[in-house]
């Protein structure tokens, strides 16, 4: 079987509309499928319209991927199966999006202090309805020539550590797990080698993780080594955290990786595709 748990639509940084993520994922083969853009669930909402239309294998369920602080960094969560419309949720998603405009702001301010003048509304106009993140001031840089390409933007300017790493306006781990449990879904770590922590780290991270109501872990995300998912599976069963799996596919690109993740690759642990 195929799943995927972790993808994006243009409703955060992804390229494709989230109806045509969803046709690439049937035409994949999937039969478990999470849009999760960064803390929206917009492409979500926009497609569920359409549902009646698509295979009666192909199961859509409800995903996002929030952003929160912990130990200093940025860690992403990934919420699924939760109640879109839970009080709770929505709560949260407002105050994400409002924590990425007044983070955005402060991008554009640093940007400023470095000569790069006007980011703020040449990043808005690149996300559009989207929600805003730093991929679009990526592409400003790229479209005003500050920057060959998007590589370089975050090489140089807003990748971990750089300038416009901005972190102070996210929640802690702890909240975003909160909100995730409370309005009913699964909070799983996502992509946990994508911070380069040191072993220790990791399991530091998995402990507040669990202990803040964390159940899920990522033991694949996009591109990685049978050897990496053997790790992130014994770390999952030693935890005792549920297995899941994502693409987190952003767009069609050579290096990137293809939608669709094989369950047949992992060891029978406990996982989050196979629910009865
Ligand atoms: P944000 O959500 O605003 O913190 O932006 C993070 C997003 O930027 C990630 O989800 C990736 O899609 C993208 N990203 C992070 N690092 C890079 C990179 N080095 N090159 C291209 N895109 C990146
Ligand atoms: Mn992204
Ligand atoms: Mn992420
Ligand atoms: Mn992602």
């Amino acid at each position: 079987m195929i799943i995927d748990f972790h993808s994006h639509s243009n409703a955060s940084d992804g390229a494709l509309s989230p109806l045509a993520l969803i046709e690439q994922a049937i035409a994949a083969g999937i039969r478990q499928f999470a849009i999760t853009d960064h803390d929206t669930v917009a492409g979500y909402q926009q497609v569920l319209c359409q549902r009646e239309e698509w295979p009666e294998d192909f199961e859509l369920r409800t995903g996002v991927e929030l952003s929160c602080r912990w130990a200093n960094g940025t860690v992403h969560v990934v919420g699924l199966d939760f109640v879109v419309e839970h009080p709770v949720m929505q709560a949260a998603l407002q105050r994400l999006g409002e924590a990425r405009l007044q983070r955005a702001a402060s991008i554009a301010e640093r940007l400023a202090r470095h000569g790069y003048a006007g980011a703020l509304e040449g990043a808005i106009a690149e996300a559009g309805q989207s929600q805003i993140g730093r991929p679009h001031f990526a592409a400003w840089m790229v479209a005003r020539g500050h920057v060959a390409d998007v590589n370089e933007a975050f090489h140089r300017y807003l990748g971990a550590g750089k300038i416009g790493d901005v972190k102070a306006f996210w929640p802690e781990l702890g909240e975003v797990c909160d909100w995730i449990v409370r309005s009913g879904g699964t909070a799983v770590l996502a992509h946990p080698l994508k911070y380069k922590y040191t072993r220790m780290k990791l399991r530091r991270l998995l402990t507040d993780f669990q202990a803040s109501g964390g159940r899920g872990l990522e033991v694949c995300s996009g591109r990685q080594t049978a050897d990496q998912t053997r790790q992130l599976c014994r770390v999952a069963q030693e935890y005792g955290l549920l297995l899941s799996a994502g693409s987190d596919f952003h767009q069609q690109w050579q290096y990137g990786p293809a939608l669709g993740v094989k369950v047949s690759q992992f060891p029978p642990l406990p996982n989050l595709w196979a629910r009865s």
